[in-house]
C-alpha cells in the first residue's frame, strides 16, 4: 500500500470512529527532539541499561563515576528543555477537539501530550516532570521548563558530582521533608494506571498505535486486545515494529508527517459527509 493510501485508508477509518485510542512510543516525541532508546544513535548505544535505567543501577554509578554519567544527564535536559509538542502531539490535541480521540496512553514522560492539548492522558511510565516522595508517596507536578531550569542552575553551581552534591537537586517533600525522585517507572518497577489502559482501549473502536517499537511490555499488549475486542489498529512507524500481525493499516512514515495529513484528510471527510 502506498503511503498515500494507507494515509486515506486511515482516515476513513477514523471519521467513522467515535472512541479512538492512541498508544505512543518515544518515537512520537523524535521530532520534538528527544531520542528514542532503542534506535540508531539512541541512548542504549551510548550507556548500559543496568547502569542507568534501573534505580539500584543509577544509584550505584553515580556513587562510583559520577563525572561519566553528568554529560548524559545534561544531554537529556537540553533535549527536554528544548522540546515542544511536534506536528503529530498537535493533530493527536486535534483529534481529541474534533470529538474523535477519548484517550492518550502513553510510554513517554516527556508531558508533550499535554502540552499539545490532550486531556486525558494515561502516562504507564510515569512523568519526568512530576516529583514523587520516597518515603510517603506525596506528588508534586512541576512546569517542565521551569524544573529545568532550576535543576541545570544546581548542576552548574555544584563543585563536585559527589551523591551528596546530587542528593541536592532533587526538592525536599513538602509534606515530610524527605527526598523525591522523578516518578517515572525505571526498568523492574511496576507500570502505572495499566489497568486504565487496558480498560480504555477494550472499549475503543479503533487503535491508533504511534512511535512505539512494541517490545516494551506491558504496553506492548495493547494493540492485540484492542484487536481481540474487535477495534481496527493504525499502526504509524516509519521502521518495521512488532504490531504487522495486528494492524489493519500500517503508515511507514515519521509520525509528524503522517499524523497532521491524516487528521487533515479525517476533517475533509466530515466536512464532506
Ligand atoms: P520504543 O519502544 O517506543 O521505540 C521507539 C519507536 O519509535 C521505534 O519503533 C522507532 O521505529 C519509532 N520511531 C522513531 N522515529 C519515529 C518517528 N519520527 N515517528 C514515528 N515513529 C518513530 O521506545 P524506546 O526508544 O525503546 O524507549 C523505551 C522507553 O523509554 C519508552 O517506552 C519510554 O518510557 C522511555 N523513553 C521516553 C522518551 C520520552 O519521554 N520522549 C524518550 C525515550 C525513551
Ligand atoms: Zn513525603
Amino acid at each position: 500500500m502506498s503511503t498515500q493510501n494507507g494515509i486515506r485508508e486511515a482516515a476513513a477509518i477514523l471519521a467513522e470512529a467515535t472512541n479512538v485510542v492512541a498508544s505512543c512510543g518515544a518515537g512520537i516525541s523524535a521530532e520534538s527532539g528527544i531520542a528514542t532508546f532503542r534506535d540508531t544513535g539512541g541512548v542504549w548505544e551510548k550507556l548500559n541499561p543496568a547502569e542507568v535505567g534501573t534505580t539500584w543501577g543509577l544509584i550505584d554509578s553515580l556513587n562510583t563515576a559520577p563525572g561519566r554519567l553528568i554529560p548524559f544527564f545534561i544531554d537529556l535536559l537540553d533535549a527536554f528543555e528544548q522540546a515542544e509538542p511536534n506536528p503529530a502531539h498537535l493533530a493527536l490535541g486535534e483529534l481529541e477537539r474534533i470529538g474523535i480521540l477519548s484517550t492518550v496512553i502513553t510510554q513517554n514522560i516527556d508531558n508533550l501530550h499535554q502540552e499539545a492539548g490532550n486531556t486525558n492522558v494515561i502516562e504507564v511510565h510515569g512523568n519526568g516532570f512530576r516529583l514523587s516522595c520516597m518515603a510517603c508517596g506525596g506528588t508534586q507536578a512541576r512546569e517542565r521548563k521551569t524544573f529545568i531550569r532550576e535543576t541545570r542552575e544546581k548542576i552548574n553551581a555544584m563543585r563536585d558530582f559527589s551523591m551528596a552534591a546530587i542528593m541536592t537537586l532533587m526538592p525536599a517533600c513538602r509534606h515530610c521533608r524527605s527526598i523525591m525522585r522523578p516518578d517515572v517507572v525505571m526498568f523492574g518497577e511496576a507500570v502505572k494506571d495499566i489497568p486504565r489502559a487496558f480498560d480504555a482501549v477494550r472499549k475503543s473502536d479503533v487503535l491508533l498505535a504511534i512511535g512505539t517499537s512494541g517490545v516494551v511490555y506491558p504496553a506492548a499488549y495493547l494493540p492485540f486486545d484492542a484487536r481481540d475486542a474487535g477495534a481496527r489498529v493504525i499502526v504509524v512507524n516509519p521502521n518495521e515494529n512488532a504490531f504487522a500481525a495486528v494492524s489493519d493499516v500500517y503508515i511507514p512514515m515519521k509520525a509528524g508527517e503522517a499524523m497532521p495529513a491524516i487528521v487533515e484528510e479525517v476533517k475533509e471527510i466530515r466536512r464532506q459527509g
